[in-house]
C-alpha cells in the first residue's frame, strides 16, 4: 500500500532533512482541504527544526520602477503593457533613507530591484554609488535584483559588497514560454548559477497562480530545490490591470496554503519568504497560518508596484506567534 504522503514527509524531511522530489511535491499540492492544515503543520515543524523560530525581516526598494523592455505576463512594470505604472528612478540620498526606514523596522536584509532585462552602465553607476553610501551609514545587508548579469557586472556587484542577489525563476521550465518570450528560463538558470559561482548569496523565487498546472508547480518547486537557493521569495499573482494576465484569478486561499506547505516540504533548509501578493489571497488568517506553516521570512512595507501592509502589523504578528526577528549578526 501507498505511504501516506504527509508521513513520508514526517520521515524524510522532518527527521532526516531531505526535501520532497517533485512527484511528492505533487502529491502535497494535490492534498484535499480537510488535510491542508496538517500540511502545514508538518512544514512548520521542518521549518522549526531546520531553520529554527526566527524570521527574517526584508525591505525592497525600486531604484528604477517600470519601462522595462520585457515581457513578463504578469508585470505591470513591463513597458509594452498598457498600465499604471510610470517610469521613476530614485536618487542615491532617497535610497539611503529607503535603507534607514527598513533597518528601523528590525530588517536585517535591504534589496534594491530595477525594472530591467539586466543592469546598463547607467544603473551599475547608481548602485556603485548606492552600496556604499547605505553601507557607510545603515547596519544592514545589501541584496539586489538587477536582472540578466554579465559575469563582470556579477564580479563587480560581490566586490562592492553585496551579499545576496535575487533573480527569481517566476514559474517551471516547461511552462515557462507561455509567460515571458523575451528571454529564456536558461537565460535566468545562467544568471543563478554566476551568483552562486561568484559567492553571493542566492535568492530564487517564482509567482503561484500564473495559470500553471499543479504538475508545474511541484516542477517549479523541484527546479528551485535544484538551484539550492538561500532564499525562495514566495508569491501569488495578484492581476495587474493592462498585463496579459489581468484577467486571471487570484490563487484561492488553500491553494496558497498547499503551496506554502509543499515549497517547505521540498526545500527544508531555506529561508522561504512572503513576498507579493499574500494580502490579496490570503488575508490576514491565511498569512498567519502561512507563518506557522513553513513560512520563515517577510517582506515588510510596500512591494514594487502593489500595497503591503504596514510593518507594524507584520511585526505586531511575529510577537504575537512569539517567533524573533533574525539578527544582524546571524545573517553575516
Ligand atoms: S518581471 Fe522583471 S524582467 Fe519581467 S517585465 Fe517585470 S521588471 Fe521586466
Amino acid at each position: 500500500m501507498a505511504l501516506d504522503i504527509l508521513d513520508v514527509a514526517h520521515d524524510q524531511v522532518l527527521a532526516r532533512g531531505v526535501g520532497l522530489h517533485q512527484a511528492q511535491i505533487l502529491e502535497v499540492l494535490r492534498l484535499p482541504d480537510e488535510r491542508v492544515a496538517q500540511a502545514l503543520e508538518v512544514a512548520h515543524e521542518v521549518r522549526m527544526r531546520w531553520c529554527g523560530p526566527e524570521v527574517e525581516v526584508e525591505g525592497i526598494v525600486s531604484l528604477k520602477t517600470g519601462g522595462c523592455p520585457e515581457d513578463c505576463h504578469f508585470c505591470s512594470q513591463s513597458g509594452r503593457f498598457e498600465t499604471s505604472v510610470r517610469a521613476v528612478r530614485l536618487d542615491i540620498p532617497s535610497l539611503v533613507e529607503a535603507a534607514r526606514q527598513t533597518a528601523a523596522t528590525g530588517a536585517t536584509e535591504f534589496c534594491i530591484v530595477a525594472a530591467v532585462r539586466g543592469p546598463d552602465e547607467r544603473l551599475m553607476a547608481q548602485v556603485r554609488e548606492a552600496v556604499p553610501a547605505i553601507h557607510a551609514e545603515v547596519e544592514i545587508n545589501v541584496a539586489c535584483s538587477l536582472g540578466i548579469l554579465s559575469r563582470e557586472q556579477g564580479e563587480e556587484l560581490r566586490d562592492l559588497g553585496v551579499h545576496r542577489y535575487n533573480h527569481n525563476l517566476e514559474t517551471s521550465r516547461s511552462f515557462f514560454g507561455e509567460v515571458v518570450t523575451t528571454h529564456t528560463w536558461e537565460e535566468r538558470h545562467q544568471t543563478l548559477e554566476l551568483v552562486r559561482e561568484l559567492g553571493m548569496e542566492v535568492c530564487c523565487g517564482g509567482i503561484i497562480g500564473l495559470g500553471e498546472s499543479l504538475e508545474q508547480r511541484a516542477e517549479l518547486a523541484a527546479q528551485l530545490a535544484d538551484v539550492e537557493p538561500d532564499e525562495v521569495p514566495l508569491n501569488f499573482l495578484d492581476p495587474r490591470p493592462g498585463t496579459p494576465f489581468a484577467d486571471l484569478r487570484a490563487p484561492d486561499a488553500a491553494d496558497a496554503l498547499r503551496a506554502v506547505a509543499a515549497f517547505r516540504l521540498a526545500m527544508p533548509h531555506t529561508v522561504l519568504r512572503y513576498a507579493g501578493g499574500r494580502e490579496l489571497t490570503l488575508g490576514d488568517l491565511g498569512t498567519r497560518q502561512g507563518m506557522t506553516g513553513g513560512i520563515n521570512a517577510v517582506i515588510v512595507g510596500n512591494y514594487l508596484t502593489t500595497l503591503g501592509r504596514s510593518p507594524q502589523e507584520d511585526l505586531a504578528l511575529l510577537a504575537d506567534l512569539r517567533m524573533p526577528v533574525k539578527e544582524l549578526s546571524k545573517t553575516l
